[in-house]
């Protein structure tokens, strides 16, 4: 008898890792890449067992490049010397840079391709079978659906129009078709992904709003959610389609960036403080259910302290549940890296811990708004008695579980200590 394994035995055979850094775009294309590498037979293990270590990388920010390729590093020493392949936006804009770090290393930019460069690392046919759903053990309750890729805003601080390139749309049927099948597998809601989901537009002329109408009627999921919409993606159309369709949940994360005219211009967004304030509020007045919440750039070459004052004002004024706060860094390759007026770290950082006491105010406030109103959460997890999961407005709650069950929606009036993350 051979002391070789039998086909299968073997413990790293088609064993993959993954390591995925940046945007939910990037989880969401990790999973169909892992969904794919299932529906070949591949097992989704720890680094340190896997014949192949799957990057997906993010360069939104030089840290984040550094980060890419210390996991890049970090997996070249995993046991068993590994096929490390690198997908993502670094290997979109730096390839040969990668490449550079390892004999062991693949780079692969186009994520529809990995699979299969993943399987030639492990020895396997080149033909594809069907991918298997996203969902079971290791997938989520609430599953994200990527709608589009790229974008052509050319905001000029950001890199990823040139890594992730021009906007396209996936068919809405296609999309209809997948949320289906999440449906038929238990999953209970959706986040609708993308690079810039206001871009969405499929050849049948649907755009955002309508793509949600279509996916509640067509596929009677429970909970649509979209991750997060420029403002030429939320208006009137949307609130149309929240109007036929209660599963589009009321809560909008929808990036502000500036609330200075001077500063939006600079950054290439295209509306003023006072458009993104008119649309938003005009929208709460129809629907006062709506909840926002946004991402601010602090720090933006040439912003004054006048300017940070409109942002905190406009912030205040919104009422946003929550804000996410970043201080600008410098993207080499970006127009706002060369631009005069850099403003001092230290100054930054001021500015950023100014905004982020207003975020806890704000969250403060919109907590208290809604504490002893019935809400209804979609349970997530059950562990220990305690049922944890989210709520229409994407507050974190737990409660005690009794007999509920994880998929379940239950209903619960909010108190204080219910509450997780806000
Ligand atoms: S909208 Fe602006 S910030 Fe967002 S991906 Fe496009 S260019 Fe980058």
């Amino acid at each position: 008898m051979s002391g070789e394994p039998a086909p299968g035995e073997h413990p790293r055979e088609l064993a993959v890792a993954f390591r995925t850094l940046g945007c939910k775009v990037n989880r969401v294309e990790s999973d169909n890449i892992a969904a794919e590498l299932l529906g070949r037979g591949c097992r989704v293990v720890d680094e340190d067992e896997a014949a192949v270590i799957i990057i997906n990388t993010c360069t939104v920010t030089a840290e984040a490049d550094s980060k890419a390729r210390k996991a890049v590093r970090q997996a070249l020493k995993a046991a068993g010397e590994p096929v490390v392949v690198v997908t993502g936006c670094l290997a979109a804009l730096d390839a040969e840079g990668l490449r550079a770090l390892g004999d062991r290393v693949v780079v692969e930019a186009d994520k529809e391709a990995v699979a299969a460069r993943v399987a030639e690392a492990l020895g396997m046919r080149a033909d594809a079978t069907a991918p298997a759903a996203r969902t079971g053990e290791g997938f989520r309750t609430r599953v994200a659906v990527k709608i589009q890729d790229g974008c052509d805003n050319f905001c000029t601080y950001c890199i990823v129009p040139y890594a992730r390139g021009v906007p396209r749309s996936r068919p809405a049927d296609e999309i209809i078709a997948e949320v289906e099948s999440l449906v038929a597998a238990g999953v209970r809601e959706v986040v609708l992904t993308g690079i810039n989901v206001a871009k969405y537009h499929d050849p049948e002329a649907t755009r955002l709003a309508w793509l949600c109408s279509a996916i509640a009627r067509e596929t009677g999921i429970e909970r649509i959610r979209v991750s997060s919409v420029e403002v030429p993606g939320f208006g009137p159309e949307m609130l149309q389609a929240m109007a036929f369709s209660r599963q589009i949940v009321p809560h909008f994360h929808v990036p502000l960036q500036s609330g200075s005219d001077r500063i939006l211009e600079a950054m290439g967004r295209h509306y003023t403080a006072e458009q993104f304030h008119e649309i938003l509020r005009a929208c709460q007045l129809i629907r006062t259910d709506i909840t926002y919440t946004t991402d601010v750039i602090t720090g933006f070459p040439g912003e004054t302290e006048e300017d940070h004052a409109g942002t905190m004002e406009l912030c205040e004024k919104m009422g946003f549940s929550r804000l996410h706060v970043f201080r600008y860094s410098p993207r080499k390759g970006t127009p706002a890296a060369e631009m005069p007026d850099q403003v001092p770290p230290e100054v930054k950082a001021r500015r950023a811990e100014e905004l982020r006491a207003l975020d806890a105010r704000l969250r403060q406030r919109f907590v208290e708004s809604r504490l002893g109103q019935t809400v209804e959460v979609l349970v997530e997890r059950v562990e220990d008695g305690v049922a944890e999961g989210t709520t229409r407005e994407y507050l974190r709650v737990r409660v005690p579980a009794g007999d509920t069950r994880v998929g379940e929606t239950i209903e619960v009036v909010l108190e204080a200590g219910m509450i997780v993350r806000s």
